[in-house]
């Protein structure tokens, strides 16, 4: 499967022109400055990180603007909902401060602990913290600073108590088949909350990436896998041929998400998230 276009193209969402993923982050920060209102903001760039995508990784991404104050769990809805969503899999957010990584659970154990909980079971009172009014989980790793990691509720933590710390984090979906995507800090400001639910402003996205049929090079529309595992990009008439040959195993649709083509996804399930554009020419 071969990409024509080194940097893809992609669409911005708030004047309709068409960039490459290289010049989006630079056009987008045109737009900040006619951003009016007080609203603490972050403008996250989400990439693809998953080691064993079947689509090329660097054919995605998402810009979007959320208030700090967004809590955790609606951007893992969010996620779920544009890209990941297959078999509802467990997810979580992933951050390192000090050598200290903390995996935030979207759907931790029984009996869910609270902040309070957690402030006595660490002893998050100690000399070692140097800033006692950061957010738990950075007052957790300066008290044990150094490898190691520990799990906590992620519907203790805002979008903010991660994005206002550190400059990037990560998010897995499915401890079986795992999709990894990079979440990195373009901006910090202030604007007006985005509309909807969850408060989320899609700023820019990738087209979906033009991967030519093996057969015949029109726009694939299938991921045909055969027994051996082995996957072959196709056009529906070819893949309905090698279906009808018995040479397919799972016949996954080719759709504008990393997660294609990986345990059982075929697509976003709301159609207001589904953009299967594909580039200008
Ligand atoms: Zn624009
Ligand atoms: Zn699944
Ligand atoms: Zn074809």
């Amino acid at each position: 499967m071969l990409f024509k276009r080194k940097s893809p193209l992609g669409l911005c969402s708030l004047c309709g022109q068409v960039y490459s993923k290289a010049s989006m982050a630079r056009h987008l920060r045109k737009h900040l400055k006619e951003r009016q209102g007080n609203i603490p903001l972050v403008w996250l760039r989400v990439t693809d990180a998953t080691p064993w995508s079947v689509l090329p990784s660097q054919a995605f991404w998402l810009d979007l603007e959320m208030p700090l104050d967004l809590p955790l769990v609606d951007l893992d809805d969010f996620l779920r909902a544009v890209w990941v969503e297959c078999c509802g899999h467990l997810s979580h957010f992933v951050a390192t401060y000090q050598g200290a990584t903390i995996y935030f659970e979207v759907h931790p154990e029984e009996p869910i602990p609270t902040k309070e909980d957690l402030e006595k079971e660490f002893r998050l009172d100690r000399d070692s913290i140097t800033d006692p009014s950061a957010p738990l989980w950075v007052r957790f790793a300066q008290a044990f600073p150094g490898p190691g990691g520990t799990e906590m509720p992620a519907n203790l933590f805002t979008v903010g108590d991660l994005a206002q710390v550190v400059d990037k984090f990560v998010y897995e979906y499915d401890f079986g088949t795992t999709s990894r995507l990079d979440l990195r800090v373009q901006a910090r400001y202030t604007g007006p909350r985005p509309e909807g639910e969850p408060a989320i402003r899609v700023l820019s996205r990738n087209f979906k990436p033009r991967i030519p049929c093996d057969v015949c090079e029109k726009p694939a529309e299938f991921l045909a896998v055969d027994e051996e595992g082995y996957y072959q990009a196709l056009c529906k008439q070819h893949a309905d041929e090698a279906y009808d040959k018995g040479e397919v195993e799972y016949l996954y649709p080719l759709v504008n998400s990393p997660r294609t083509g990986l345990c059982g996804y075929e697509g976003s399930y709301e159609a207001k998230w589904k953009f299967e554009v594909l580039p200008p020419e």
